[in-house]
């Protein structure tokens, strides 16, 4: 799967963050950084699915990766 983040409409609400520690960070300006772009495992993936639900401004995706 891939993770990305569109730091253009992220207003650094965090939310991802508390959600999936692991996954996501955030910058010195508050904005989403991407630690994990790629979840394989199914923890990873259930837990990147629920940053994305919880997203405020639906700044995240989670798609499957290219083959
Ligand atoms: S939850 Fe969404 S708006 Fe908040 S920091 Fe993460 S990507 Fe940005």
């Amino acid at each position: 799967m891939q993770l990305t983040a569109n730091r253009a409409t992220c207003i650094g609400a965090g939310q991802c963050v508390f959600t999936d520690p692991d996954a996501f960070d955030q910058d010195d300006d508050g904005l989403v950084l991407v630690l994990r772009p790629e979840p394989a495992a199914t923890e990873e993936i259930a837990r990147a699915t629920e940053a994305v639900h919880v997203c405020p401004s639906r700044s995240l995706r989670l798609v499957e990766s290219a083959p």
